[in-house]
């Protein structure tokens, strides 16, 4: 037993060991100059190409259909040719998607959140985990949390609802590396109360956060008018992040709000530095490219679909997967003259963008600007049933009354969606006393539910995006 333990110790030890080993890269990897910068990235993709067209099925099919593979080379230039990964694909392409050497590799089986239906299932490399986790100290350290600081996690989703009933063991790990979790999952009053408490006593250098999470605890603190603790920096993650709830969230804990982006397939891939003037992707173990709706490359600043290759991960390669999110790449490098380009935002997922009945594109970010000067509004979702057809759901603050009383709003809300939607559209409104987060614990504001593939083609893209400055 004795030497199990032991045994148990050395695992974590080594484990940590490569973790940091990771980690010193990154920051080697950090002083490069943009041109080095590009060529190394190249090389690791190169890399990973070489091996996907060795050891899987799938990618050696297309990369011989497309000329990516050409007289024994990989072609970069051709790179754009291969079509993108789905979920579907994943599903439907399971077998042929996995290294043929997986049986002299060291792997786990992983799920994805599932938020869009079904969980696609996907194989990670271990060394591909302490790639993850370095990017994770390596974006703590940018937001102020160096190794062993004290750090509050607001996190848990339904699939995690184990958050306060763990074995021992989970939270003996979480005491060493000086963290409290609290459950963000379907927060009441009483428990938001508990929780600005122990921030309060603990005292944290950081707080890693939900966006949705943190904010309604701001909305809290401020409400009651308490005094909360400042953390040096917040991390939030998970959600969009818009400018009037970072503003919110900055002035009550009366610090800095660091971004960060990633997924459970493909990890953290980007986040802000301390000159916060867009969240830097992980180079180094990620290529991403934003692709317009035709799957050409958008121009920086161009809001379009977020496609990740995950450079890290052997053992079942991701090769441009459109992950469901939408964003745009920033226009300039940032000033800290750190050398890997950055996303300007993330503006959230693809079922997040609307489509008028004239064809045009209304982001959701629109949306949680019409909302946020109604504070009587606790929360809010805007669900586009049909494509003229729109139920916005409301919880209200506590003490405020429904529907009647607040009639100038709510025509307000209304003339501000139709300026957006169109004048045809029918707006209805519901009231409800919560509305749950999803099964990933992401909160949504807005959901279509109009598939831009089953409209008219002639419309489909002609016009700008709305709302977004
Ligand atoms: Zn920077």
């Amino acid at each position: 037993m004795i030497g199990l333990k032991k045994q148990m110790v050395k695992m974590k030890l080594s484990s940590h060991q490569q973790v940091m080993d990771k980690f010193q890269q990154l920051k080697k990897v950090e002083q490069l100059d943009a041109a080095a910068m590009k060529s190394t990235q190249e090389a690791q993709l190169t890399k990973l190409l070489e091996h996907a067209y060795a050891h899987t099925d799938y990618y050696r099919k297309l990369f011989a259909e497309h000329g990516v593979m050409a007289g024994g080379k990989i072609r970069l230039d051709r790179f754009e040719r291969l079509p993108f990964l789905t979920k579907e694909i994943m599903r439907d392409e399971f077998e042929g998607l996995k290294s043929d050497d997986l049986a002299s590799r060291s792997w786990y089986e992983n799920t994805s959140g599932g938020s869009t239906g079904f969980q696609a299932k996907f194989l990670q490399d271990n060394v591909y985990k302490d790639w993850a986790q370095a990017n994770k100290v390596l974006f703590d350290e940018w937001s102020g949390r160096g190794i062993g600081d004290k750090q509050i996690r607001l996190w848990g989703s339904v699939r995690d609802l184990l958050v306060g009933k763990e074995t021992w063991r989970t939270q003996a790990g979480r005491w060493l590396r000086n963290e409290i979790w609290l459950n963000a999952y379907n927060m009441t009053a009483d428990r938001i109360g508990e929780y600005v408490n122990t921030i309060n006593r603990f005292k944290p250098v950081h707080i890693l956060s939900y966006v949705e999470s943190i904010y309604e605890l701001a909305r809290y603190i401020r409400q009651k008018g308490i005094r909360v603790h400042s953390p040096r920096g917040i991390m939030t993650t998970a959600g969009v992040l818009t400018p009037e709830m970072r503003e919110m969230i900055e002035s009550t804990f009366n610090t800095r709000v660091f971004n960060r982006y990633g997924s459970r397939e493909v990890g953290d891939i980007a986040c802000e530095c301390d000159k916060h003037e867009g969240l830097h992707i992980s180079e180094y173990t990620h290529y991403v490219e934003i692709v317009r709706d035709d799957g050409s490359l958008a121009e920086p600043g161009e809001i379009g679909h977020i496609a990740v290759t995950q450079l890290m991960n052997y053992a079942m390669p991701l090769i441009r997967y459109r992950i469901g999110d939408m964003g745009a790449m920033a226009e300039h490098r940032c000033s800290c003259g750190r050398p890997q380009r950055m996303l300007r935002e993330v503006t959230g997922r693809e079922s997040d963008t609307f489509y008028t009945p004239g064809g045009g594109k209304v982001h959701g970010t629109y949306f949680t600007q019409i909302f946020y000067p109604e504070q009587w509004i606790k929360q809010y979702q805007v669900v586009q049933e049909q494509v003229d057809e729109i139920e916005v759901k409301i919880v209200c603050e506590e003490g405020a009354t429904a529907l009647t009383s607040r009639k100038d709003s709510l025509d307000v809300i209304k003339s501000s969606i139709k300026r957006a939607m169109g004048d045809t559209c029918r707006i209805t409104f519901t009231f409800a006393d919560h509305i749950p987060a999803t099964a990933s614990g992401k909160y949504r504001y807005t959901i279509s539910k109009v598939d831009p593939s089953k409209l008219a083609d002639a419309d489909k893209d002609s016009r700008e995006p709305v709302g977004i400055g």
